[in-house]
């Protein structure tokens, strides 16, 4: 029996356009946007070019001058409604995390009050942007410290928090009276565009907040737009490594402020003193959320000998009891999708180059329909594979037996 599955959503929230100076725009061409879990195409939404990127910086530009005169109070207000808006419309919003990344629903309603929660937080900060009086070394001076807005900040976000990763950087720079075009990723720009709608709804003045999704094939020209512009000030960017070396090399021409998050490689370690229920209930909490696709995600599992065996069979028993495979929407999932093939491809090509090595598969080690990979659990990896060189991005436990130097003797 094939299940289908459907988002329902209310027109305003579904946009499929890009965002820019108050105005809904279309472009010369459209990219699909997937359900990873089905591979359905949800919508086609406008793939904006650099043309369409260097509108959004021009009126980002130009609202800067009127949102820097705003009062702290008058952007805490607007911010704070914004924040209200997420809050009243969170069920669907989380339907947009769940069908354009394939989180389970428990997770896309927490990462909506955590996207929520920046928006509110910075409502009340934005009323604290305190200066400082600082002592003169001379009588005749008086040294005043000011904080102001730098300007226009260019927000390039991943696809695996699609709604936090903006609000996260955008109330933050709006607070500070500083202007924002945002380009979210490829797989998830409905989260985005549904918070412009919001913003509007909001009354945030056209041009503070401006959204241009794009498709990977137009992401390069976008992001040089949006990393050399002169009229960019600031550039905020989570997302992997590599491409946030690619985005300091190209901000480094007009000498721009940037801010970067990128990937993690956290190592999970077991000492033979451990309690080992407790470990393994940290090792599933720290592995499996999001399906292994968070930044914070535990990578290699470092576990001392004289505990090893049991670790290994006591987690197995956990990944067997506790995970659930499928769609984001049924409620008993705890595991859905990775976000595209070349996540799937990713994990099995770690897990194929372990085996090789002489890893020993516990548990899963297969790919399933789609992006679906079975949760695995791999024993005997030693340092030389590369799951334990490179994140992984997915559901794969590699545990490493530390052996003490006393237990050689
Ligand atoms: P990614 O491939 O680096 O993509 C992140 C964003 O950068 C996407 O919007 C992507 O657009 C864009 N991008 C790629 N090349 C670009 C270019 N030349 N110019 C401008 N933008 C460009 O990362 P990802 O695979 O989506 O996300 C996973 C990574 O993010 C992991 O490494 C994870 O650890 C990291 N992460 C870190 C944190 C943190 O807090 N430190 C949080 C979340 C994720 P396209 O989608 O169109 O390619």
């Amino acid at each position: 029996m094939v299940l289908v599955y459907s988002l329902d959503v209310s027109a305003p929230l579904l946009r499929t356009q890009g965002y820019v100076d108050g105005r809904w725009i279309s472009a010369a061409s459209v990219f699909p946007v997937l359900d990873p879990a089905t591979g359905q195409e949800i919508v086609r939404v406008s793939d904006c070019g650099p043309a369409e990127a260097k509108q959004a910086v021009d009126a980002a530009y130009k609202a800067f001058h009127s949102w820097k005169q705003y009062t702290a109070k008058e952007r805490s207000v607007l911010l704070r409604k914004w924040f209200e808006l997420l809050l009243l419309h969170k069920d669907e919003l989380a339907q947009l995390i769940t069908f354009e990344c394939g989180k389970p629903m428990r997770e896309s309603l927490g990462e909506i009050s955590y996207s929520a929660s920046f928006l509110e937080w910075f409502s009340e900060e934005a009323r604290r942007v305190y200066g400082d009086i600082v002592p003169s070394p001379a009588k005749d001076r008086k040294l005043l410290l000011l904080k102001q807005p730098v300007g226009v900040a260019s927000i390039i976000t991943p696809w695996n928090f699609p709604s936090a990763m903006i609000t996260r950087k955008v109330g933050a720079a709006l607070a500070a009276g500083c202007t924002v075009v945002v380009k979210p990723a490829e797989d998830t720009p409905l989260s985005a565009l549904a918070l412009a709608e919001l913003a509007e709804q909001a009354g945030i003045p056209a041009g503070v907040f401006n959204v241009v999704p794009c498709s990977r094939e137009s992401t390069p020209s976008v992001g040089r737009v949006l990393c050399t512009d002169p009229l960019v000030a600031k550039i905020s960017f989570t997302g992997s490594t590599a491409t946030g070396k690619v985005l300091l090399k190209m901000a480094a021409d007009t000498v721009k402020k940037v801010s970067m998050e990128l990937g993690g490689h956290a190592p999970f370690i077991v000492f033979d003193s451990a309690d080992l229920d407790k470990a393994v209930g940290g090792a599933m909490a720290s592995k499996f959320r999001n399906s292994g696709q968070t930044c914070v995600c535990s990578n290699r599992f470092l576990v001392q000998s004289a505990v090893y065996d049991r670790f290994v069979e006591k987690l197995g028993g956990a990944m067997d009891a506790e995970l659930r495979l499928g769609h984001g929407s049924e409620p008993d999932t705890t595991q859905g999708p990775l976000i595209n093939a070349r996540a799937a491809e990713k994990v099995l090509h770690q897990i194929s180059d372990a085996v090789s090595r002489g890893a020993k598969v516990v548990k899963g080690g297969k790919r399933l329909d789609g992006s679906f990979m079975e949760p695995t659990l791999l024993a005997d990896v030693t340092a030389d594979m590369l799951c334990t060189k490179e994140e992984t991005f997915g559901p794969l436990v590699p545990v490493i037996r530390q052996v003490q130097t006393g237990d050689r003797d």
